[in-house]
């Protein structure tokens, strides 16, 4: 038997939806029910371990057809995920380094034993995908607006039984997002349960997978009734800051006097594998090491509650902000933690100036306003 095929974009075949069957809906509109406007076209793929991948199909949006004992459905052998197509200041399209992500959904994919693939050639997918729905559904009138994109594997086997899936389906699809990067008033975030966990080392905090997400809808739900937006997930004993909801978390202060006094940029290291690594926080990380060095010191570290507590009594506590795609770097204005509330100022335009500026630098990047390879013409 010959070998099992290897996903192959340009084996795409296209079959076109008709473009006059739906309008693009403003942005305020788009974004107000309780279902994602998807655009006319979806990309999917379907693969089994004798054949492996066959070939990708450009087709219009609409249900995927699946069977009641299909493995997604009871083994969470799914994941996914984000990024977006940005319609630039100068009329182009863009993606913002499509590469890691295609990279970190195979990383995914493999943690979950799903089937493995040429990260390449799913960006290359992502990128037809654009290129055919972006004129319409980012009009070049509309710059600086952009389109979700949502790339996903599932295990599809319709056999009941814990085993890896011997069929699986990769979709893509784009869609409307609310922009999300300023809450007016900043976002608020509620530090986790005490009896709650989104991560352990060992586990797969640091992948992907729809498993990660389900369970701290509990916790959200909870704080969101409470009037907080995310959750600030803390690990172990010692109140370690991981995460925020699905963004990763950065604070600004300054070092105490004994330990040098600088202005420091600070977020939780990917070393225990607890924290997904995010394209926005690597980005940032990079950006602010080879930009911004002469003003703040960009550390990647383990900090905890308490220190982030200590920073605020003490006056030393400038600025936080929530990174991710999603979100893209939206100014944080309280953590809550058992009872105690720490206010971090917003300053003008209600963003701290650092926030500003980093969110200006990547801003920049994404619509075109710098050319950088970063930013990847759709
Ligand atoms: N952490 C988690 C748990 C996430 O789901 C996301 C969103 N993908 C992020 C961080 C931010 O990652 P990115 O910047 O790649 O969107």
């Amino acid at each position: 038997a010959a070998a099992p095929a290897e996903l192959d974009a340009s084996k795409l075949t296209i079959r076109r939806a008709d473009p006059a069957a739906r309008a693009v809906p403003d942005e305020a509109t788009a974004c107000s029910g309780n279902e994602t406007i998807c655009t006319d076209h979806m990309i999917t793929c379907a693969w089994d371990a004798s054949r492996g991948w066959a070939a990708p199909e450009l087709k219009p949006y609409g249900p995927l057809s699946l069977m009641p004992t299909a493995s997604v459905l009871h083994y969470a052998t799914e994941c996914f995920e984000g990024l977006k197509a940005y319609r630039g200041f100068d009329g182009k399209l863009r993606l913002f380094r499509p590469d890691l992500n295609a990279k970190r959904m195979l990383m995914s994919t493999l943690r979950i034993s799903l089937p493995g693939f040429n990260p390449k050639q799913v960006e290359r997918l992502i990128s037809t995908l654009v290129a055919v729905d972006g004129p319409k559904w980012l009009p070049a009138d509309r710059p600086g607006s952009f389109l979700y994109l949502r790339p996903a594997m599932i295990g599809t086997q319709p056999q009941l039984g814990v085993q890896a899936p011997k069929e699986a389906l990769l979709f893509i699809t784009a869609s409307f997002m609310p922009r999300m990067d300023s809450m007016p008033g900043g976002l608020k975030l509620h530090t986790s349960p005490e009896d709650m966990v989104r991560a352990w080392v060992g586990g797969f905090g640091y992948a992907k997978v729809g498993a990660n997400y389900g369970p701290s809808l509990l916790a959200t739900n909870e704080a969101r009734a409470r009037g907080f937006g995310q959750i600030l997930w803390l690990y172990g004993p010692e109140g370690y800051c991981t995460e925020a909801g699905a963004s990763n978390f950065f604070v600004v202060w300054r070092a105490r006097d004994a330990d040098g006094g600088k202005l420091q940029l600070v977020t939780a290291p990917l070393d225990d594998r607890l924290i997904l690594d995010g394209v926005t926080r690597r980005s940032i990380v990079e950006l602010a090491r080879e930009r911004l060095a002469g003003e703040l010191e960009m550390v990647e570290r383990k900090y905890t509650i308490d220190e982030l507590l200590d920073a605020d009594r003490e006056g030393r506590l400038v600025e936080a902000f929530a990174a991710g795609t999603a979100y893209f770097i939206c100014p944080v204005s309280l953590v809550h933690h058992r009872g105690k509330d720490v206010q971090i100022p917003l300053g003008k335009g209600d963003s701290g100036q650092y926030t500003a500026k980093i969110k200006g630098l990547m801003g920049d990047i994404m619509y075109g306003n710098e050319q950088h390879p970063w930013g990847v013409v759709a």
